[in-house]
């Protein structure tokens, strides 16, 4: 087990950085047929939440810049990085600046997951958290670079992905209110202004 975590020692001063020195004997999950998986929010340099599977003794990590997609529409880019200990399932709290991942690390959802496949190209499992419940598919398009996507549809129905564009509505001519018999004239304020379009995407 140890080799495994090499790169992630490498990367950290334990006396730097609050985070597991990976060198406590590994606990394993209690059931031989479930893993336990967890998402972290990590407001690192950039934000971004990592992805980190329970398998064979340590954490198989990726970073995901648009976190876990909920619709199987949407195909988001995974890194792979380094394994984690398995202490970092529970881990949460401040990494310091200038430490390797410095930032604010949450834990965004934690759960057991089932895998029908791992391979080293290709991950398929079914998550059971708190906020991600579904099946996904990881798999390598080159080399650190993954793909992460949702292959069953979510629980919730008509869950649409988010368009890449939205276009603000502009003024438009409306009909005039019914006219009074002493109307002189009808007129509609058209207000101008600045036109926001926020967006939001549940679960980020
Ligand atoms: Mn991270």
């Amino acid at each position: 087990m140890a080799d495994k975590l090499e790169r992630y020692r490498a990367k950290r001063d334990p006396g730097a950085t609050p985070e597991p020195t990976g060198r406590a004997p590994a606990k394993r999950g209690k059931s031989k047929n479930t893993a336990r998986f967890v998402v972290q929010e990590h407001h690192a340099s950039h934000l971004h939440w990592d992805l980190r599977l329970e398998h064979e003794g340590v954490l198989a990590s990726w970073a995901l810049p648009k976190g876990i997609p909920a619709h199987p529409k949407e195909n988001r880019l995974a890194v792979r990085t380094e394994d984690h200990p398995l202490e970092y399932l529970d881990f949460h709290g401040e990494i310091p600046k200038g430490s390797y991942g410095g930032g604010t690390m949450y834990i965004w959802d934690a759960g057991t997951y089932e895998t029908e496949k791992f391979r080293d190209n290709e991950v398929m499992v079914v998550l059971d958290g708190e906020r991600v419940s579904g099946k996904y598919v990881l798999f390598q398009t080159k080399g650190k670079n993954w793909m992460i996507y949702r292959m069953d549809p979510p629980a919730e129905e008509g869950i649409e992905p988010m368009p890449d564009t939205i276009a603000p509505m502009f003024a438009r001519l409306g009909g005039l209110p019914p006219e009074r018999d002493d109307a002189a004239f009808g007129y509609e304020v058209k207000w101008d202004g600045v036109r926001a379009v926020p967006t939001w995407t549940p679960g980020t």
